[in-house]
């Protein structure tokens, strides 16, 4: 268990993958509960390493890590840092937790009030290409089966329901 300077949280073994972050005690919804820190860089370098984790998430069948966040328009935080607890959060289709853009830092904040023990999550907001490759395990009721921005669920939900009726 690693305990961080976020008096709300601790980092431990998730059931959804890897490590995941934990409810220290009841979070109140709206709550800044960690800032998402970084390394800052251009956009130019930061689409340099965006195309790394996706080459070795081809090999693995888990879902690749990718932890570039958008700051402005000029420059993003790659998140890959030790210093970084907020990396650790998982993914789940049923988030309670979103990321906010607050004076120029990334913050996780709950969109929900959240139980002492629960796990933090938020979407991670993944685009629609090459969605395949990033499965999701949350196991949640309202999963969509892979790691992707809820605006584009209802596109996977559809082909979902065409293969169903396919197999008839
Ligand atoms: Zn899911």
């Amino acid at each position: 268990m690693i305990k961080t300077k976020s008096p709300y949280i601790v980092v431990k073994q998730s059931s959804i993958h890897n490590k995941g972050v934990f409810a220290r005690k009841d979070i109140p919804e709206g709550a800044r509960i960690i800032e998402y820190v970084g390394e800052k860089i251009t956009k130019k370098e930061s689409e340099r390493r965006a195309d790394i984790p996706i080459q070795k998430s081809k090999k693995s069948i888990k879902h690749g890590a990718v932890y570039l966040f958008e700051l402005n328009k000029k420059h993003d935080i790659d998140g890959n840092v030790a210093y970084n607890t907020a990396r650790f959060i998982n993914h789940t289709c049923e988030p309670n937790c979103e990321t906010l853009l607050i004076r120029g830092h990334i913050w996780i904040v709950s969109i929900t009030n959240i139980k002492k023990g629960a796990e933090l999550s938020y979407n991670y907001g993944y685009s629609f290409d090459d969605y395949e490759r990033h499965k999701c395990y949350c196991n949640k009721v309202s999963c969509v089966g892979y790691i992707l921005n809820e605006i584009h669920w209802h596109k996977v939900q559809h082909k979902k329901r065409k293969s169903k009726n396919s197999t008839k």
